[in-house]
């Protein structure tokens, strides 16, 4: 007998199970809506890239690179990968021959292996990998006879080893992927495929989708976790773009309900202001670095403006002392960030300055915000974004100015429903009673015609008793009754039963579609 298991969803991830699916549906349809009305249209992206996208936009200091990614190799040549894994685990000392023996052995099944992988077409024969083959069958030479076993020779059997090793490690079978921990790099990269530069004006390009980050999971924070986002690429940095944004930002949270928001704002300056800041930044920090916990002692040197993110209390103080980007910024930045004011207060948009919002990815310049809600606990930012010049061109494509942002709508929704907002799920409306197998036809006829209506309505598969029937469409939640029996077939009259108060009326079809159509437009069902 097979081994009883019981499945469950990875730790980090969740089933969103109806009826919060139906709010989930809501409000990504809302986004769509409001974000429509701002001529921004959809992309849809692939979940997985080459890891190389995200680890150059995002920066390879920054948390999310170097230890929350999925990653994988992307090739079916299972066999060359363990070969090699193999090879470069091994320890072989050059006075035991079964060991030398035995790694000859492993590199000759590596060297075997990636030459039927070519000869069938799997695997295609760079030259990067072409010289590492080579290498590692001239090295096997010297390992297989290590010649005298002192001087010279023991150090050019440990060299020889080691040029196996290293050229193992430098064989590629494959791309390495990753599964997208956000989807920005992943609109750059199709902007630049696509030639997305030449069309006519800004592009406004939304997305909505699973992101996926090794996170400690809690509160708010998962490691499946979903992101509505929004981008502007074209030629364009006008402060008008940042401002437009962040009026559609805050229009989408007011429509959804989440009108008791915070927007923080801030600019963290650009390629010509940032470095000297942070050098500044870098030098002040390390004044006080016994006063700092480990990780921002670490990031004194990796990535400073981290630091100024800490939410450590006893870090507090010192860190209130460091100097301020605002005070640092060069003249077109700091004009930037001033006509950014002017434009939102066009917009009646209210906002709090915060000269520590520095955001987490390497790619920001010039403007970043943030967004927090109520109900979350620590886990309360519900959006960030910010400016982005100069990304696309990290990766290979034209000068190309850009901004945007992601919404989680995990905490979204969490604080939604926390703060009482959330609408009503969709309803049941028609649970249609039938009875005898010679009405059935007629029953499945009804449920047509009021389904093309736009009405939810369940018809049972198999018989069971009238008061059974009633039973479960109740339970269901259903708002009528529709009770088809022979008599109501034969006359065409339908009886409606009204479940909440069992109040009963005949109709026609005609009549009973009417009446259906105008008790949903008026409900809201
Ligand atoms: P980021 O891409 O890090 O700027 O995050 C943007 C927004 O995505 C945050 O403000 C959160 O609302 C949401 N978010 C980021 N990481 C997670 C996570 N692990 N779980 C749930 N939501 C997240």
């Amino acid at each position: 007998m097979a081994e009883k298991r019981e499945f469950r969803a990875i730790k980090g991830t969740r089933d969103i199970l109806p009826p919060e699916s139906g709010l989930w549906n809501w409000f990504e349809q809302t986004a769509r809506e409001v974000f429509e009305t701002y001529n921004f249209r959809e992309i849809r992206l692939p979940i997985f890239e080459q890891t190389e996208l995200f680890a150059r936009s995002i920066g390879t200091d920054t948390d999310v690179v170097s230890k929350e990614m999925y990653s994988f190799f992307d090739h079916g040549l299972a066999e060359l990968e363990w070969r090699r894994g193999d090879l470069i685990g091994a320890q072989v000392m050059h006075d035991i021959p079964i060991q030398r023996h035995d790694f000859v052995e492993s590199a000759t099944r590596l060297l075997d292996a990636f030459d039927r992988a070519i000869e069938s077409g799997e695997l295609s024969d760079t030259p990067e990998n072409h010289r590492a083959i080579q290498e590692i069958r001239l090295a096997s030479q010297i390992v297989k006879s290590p010649g005298p076993h002192a001087g010279p020779g023991i150090s050019s059997f440990k060299a020889a080893v080691l040029q196996i090793q290293t050229a193992a490690w430098k064989l590629r079978f494959g791309d390495q992927v990753t599964l997208r921990p956000e989807a920005t790099a992943s609109v750059c990269r199709a902007y630049i495929e696509h030639g997305m530069h030449t069309l006519a004006g800004n592009v406004k390009l939304y997305y909505i989708g699973p992101m996926f980050r090794r996170e400690r999971p809690q509160k708010g924070r998962y490691r499946q976790f979903y992101q509505i986002g929004a981008e502007v690429l074209g030629q364009s940095d006008a402060p008008g773009i940042d401002a437009e944004l962040l009026e559609m930002l805050l229009e989408f949270f007011r429509r959804v309900g989440l009108d008791e928001t915070t927007l923080y704002l801030n600019s963290i300056g650009d390629k010509n202001c940032r470095p000297q800041y942070v050098e500044l930044l870098r030098a002040e920090l390390r004044k006080v670095k016994d006063k700092l916990g480990a990780d921002s002692q670490r990031r004194i040197e990796t990535n400073p403006l981290r630091v100024l993110d800490s939410k450590l209390p006893e870090e507090q103080r010192v860190i209130e002392e460091m100097p301020r980007i605002s005070e640092h910024l060069c003249p077109e930045c700091r004009e930037h960030f001033a006509k950014l004011k002017e434009e939102l207060a066009l917009r009646g948009i209210s906002y709090v300055e915060n000269w520590r919002l520095v955001r987490g990815l390497d790619y920001y310049t010039r403007t970043t915000f943030e967004v927090t809600a109520k109900g979350l606990g620590s886990q309360d930012a519900v959006c960030g974004g910010g400016r982005y010049d100069g990304l696309v061109e990290l990766l290979g494509g034209p000068p190309t100015k850009g901004i945007g942002f992601a919404i989680g709508s995990d905490r979204s929704i969490l604080s939604i429903r926390e703060t009482g907002k959330a609408p009503t799920p969709g309803r049941l409306t028609v649970f249609v009673a039938w009875m005898g197998s010679k009405v059935y036809p007629a029953a499945v006829e009804i449920a047509k015609k009021l389904r093309s209506a736009g009405l939810s309505v369940e018809v049972p598969a198999e018989e069971r008793k009238f008061r059974k029937f009633l039973e479960l469409a109740d339970k269901l939640g259903a708002r009528y009754a529709l009770i088809l029996g022979e008599d109501e077939v034969a006359t065409r009259l339908f009886t409606l039963k009204n479940l909440a108060d069992a109040s009963q009326q005949k109709l026609n079809e005609n009549e009973l579609l009417e009446y259906l159509e105008s008790e949903r437009r008026g409900k809201g069902a």
